[in-house]
Order: C-alpha cells, then structure tokens, then sequence
C-alpha cells in the first residue's frame, strides 16, 4: 500500500481516450461496460483513500466514431459541429465512468458520490492550431484507406506513431475552464469528480461574455495541467497505454523513463523524443504543468494506478 507521504491529498487523473475505447474493442454497448467497469476496478484503491480527486478523460477514439457515425448518415440526418460532438462524449463517456465507478464503490460498501460536469473549455480563436491540424481522433486506417477518406469527405489525414493513419482536426490550446470553481467545490466535498472530458467542449469568448462552440478537440492533457495549475493541486497523474514514457520510442535502443526532472524532460523533448499528437502533449502538458508550479507528474498504465502513485512504476516527472 502508499505509504502516507507517498498518497497527495488532492490528484487530477487524465485518463487517455484509448483506455475508455481501447483500440481492440468493436466498441458495442456490451463493450464498453465492461471496459468501463475494469477502469473502475483499477481506480478504486485510489477513490476509497480520502484524496480529492478530479477525473479528465480522453474522447479521440469515441470522437472519431461518431464522426465516422455521421459522415456514412450524411445523407439522411445533419450532421452535428464538432463542438456538439465533443459533448455528446462527454456525456456518453462520463455516463459509463459514473455508473461503473459507483458500481465498484457500493459493492466495497462505500458511499462515495461520483458526478459528472460537462465543462466547456475556451480558446483563442486566432490559434494558429485552426490552421493546422494535428489531433489524430477515431480509427487507425492504412495510407491507401485515408487517401481516399480524404477525397470523399475532405478529412485531413496523418501518420500516428507508426501506428497507422488518422483523421487529424485542430487542437488548440485550452487558455480558460468554465465554472473552474464550482468543480474545485464539488470534489472538495468528497465526489470523485469527472469534468472536462475529451478536453472540454472547445469555446471562444466575444462581446459581452458570450460563449460559442468552435471545431475543434483541445488535448485532454493540456486542460489537466490547466486545470491541475489553477486549482494549486500540486500532482498530476496521466494513465495512458504505456507503462512509462520512453526515449527512442519502438526503436532498438528504446530505454524507459523512471525518474527525470523538468529540465531533463525539456531537454529531451528539444531533441524529438516525444511525437505531436501522441506523447508530445503529454510531456508539454507536463512541463506547462511545473513551469506553473506544480509539484509532481506520473505517467503511466491504467492498470498500475497504485504502484506509480507510489514511485515503483511509471515515469515521474518532477520540479527541479
Ligand atoms: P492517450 O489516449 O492515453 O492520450 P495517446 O495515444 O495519445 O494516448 O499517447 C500515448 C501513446 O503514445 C503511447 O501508447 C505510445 O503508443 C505513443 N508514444 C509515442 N512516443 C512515445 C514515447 N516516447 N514513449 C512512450 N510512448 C510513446
Ligand atoms: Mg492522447
């Protein structure tokens, strides 16, 4: 078990798109409960300590299907605007982490309350990310599959970590959470907190603090960091599918990554370690994150919660 100086009082998680719609999975409802019900089995040590915890997630894959949803309906429904689609994740994924996280707490015999916020998150509207997309969101297809994705419906296509190609759309950075305290009151009273998902509903701001969606995914790393920084919570875990960050990634010489201070990682990303639109995020949501003050980053697999809360896995990123 953590050891007590090992265990903050106050955490932010980010949990990746990938590991609430793994890559393997056809992605039925029967699915997704069950992925959702084995997350929750991994952050339950974690939600039955007395830390306040605040839960973001990913939605790049789930983003992607309903896009995809849409494209092949075209025909019969409107399709919605990417902002409209990046809520219907919110709601959709938080729905399945409530019920399974609460599920796993009341079979422990433990009251603790879970709740969602659906959290718009603004923008700047001259972002030069609108200009050049780079989040890879939805399916993995080969060179020739997204070529022609391409001419049909105009999507912008990228190679991904030599995973295979995807749909990329702009990714700009998140400069300001809406309501931000109400979710500090909420996980101050003990609910396990789930807000921000898929990096927020992406907004810009004009005139008399009007609010307008935009298309656009904010990387749901960056909004933790933002998060993490403006709530002054001093640790923040990334789970991800990797058990720790590496450098020369799926190369021969790759070597794993434990322990490395903030000028080391920035050191390392100036030397291309860490590709956009995979790793890059997380380690410059990292940096962004202790330049700001933060304490602590831990970077690891979902199903080492515990042990990388501890420092026996995961890489940690820590303050100089
Ligand atoms: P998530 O859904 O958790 O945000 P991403 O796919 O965006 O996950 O990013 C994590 C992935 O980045 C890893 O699973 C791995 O495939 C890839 N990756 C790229 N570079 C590295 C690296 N240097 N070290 C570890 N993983 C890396
Ligand atoms: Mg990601």
């Amino acid at each position: 078990m953590a050891s007590k100086e090992m265990v903050p009082s106050r955490l932010v998680i980010a949990i990746g798109g990938n590991a609430t719609h793994p890559e393997g999975i056809r992605g039925s409802p029967g699915e997704q409960v069950k992925v959702a019900a084995e997350l929750a089995e991994a952050l339950l040590p974690l939600m039955l300590l007395d830390t306040e915890l605040i839960i973001t997630h990913g939605n790049g894959p789930v983003v992607g299907k309903i896009l995809l949803r849409q494209a092949i309906a075209r025909q019969r429904v409107e399709p919605m605007s990417l902002d409209i689609c990046v809520a219907h994740t919110q709601g959709g994924i938080a729905y399945l982490l409530m019920q399974a996280f609460e599920n796993v707490l009341r079979a422990a015999d433990n009251p603790r309350h879970v709740i969602c916020l659906l959290t718009q998150v603004e923008v700047d509207p001259d972002d030069p990310a609108f200009k050049n997309p780079s989040k890879p969101i939805g399916y993995f297809y080969s060179e020739e599959e997204a070529k022609g994705l391409t001419a049909e419906l105009g999507w912008e296509m990228r190679e991904d970590s030599g995973r295979g190609w995807r749909h990329v759309v702009p990714s700009p950075r998140p400069k300001h959470i809406a309501d931000i305290s109400l979710i500090e009151v909420v996980a101050k009273s003990g609910a396990v907190v789930i807000a921000g998902g898929g990096g927020g509903v992406p907004v810009v701001r004009s005139g008399k603090r009007q609010r307008h969606g935009v298309e656009a995914v904010i990387d749901k790393d960056q909004t933790s960091a933002l998060m993490a920084n403006v709530l002054h919570i001093d640790d923040l875990m990334i789970l991800t599918a990797v058990p720790r960050v590496a450098i020369h990634y799926g190369k021969p010489q790759q070597q794993e990554l434990e322990r490395v201070t903030l000028a080391e990682i920035k050191k390392l990303h100036a030397e291309g370690h860490f590709p956009p639109g995979s790793m890059g995020p997380k380690i410059e949501a990292a940096i962004q994150f202790l330049d700001r003050g933060g304490r602590r980053v831990m970077i690891g697999r979902l199903q080492d919660v515990m042990p990388v809360l501890c420092g026996k896995a995961g890489t940690h990123i820590v303050a100089d």
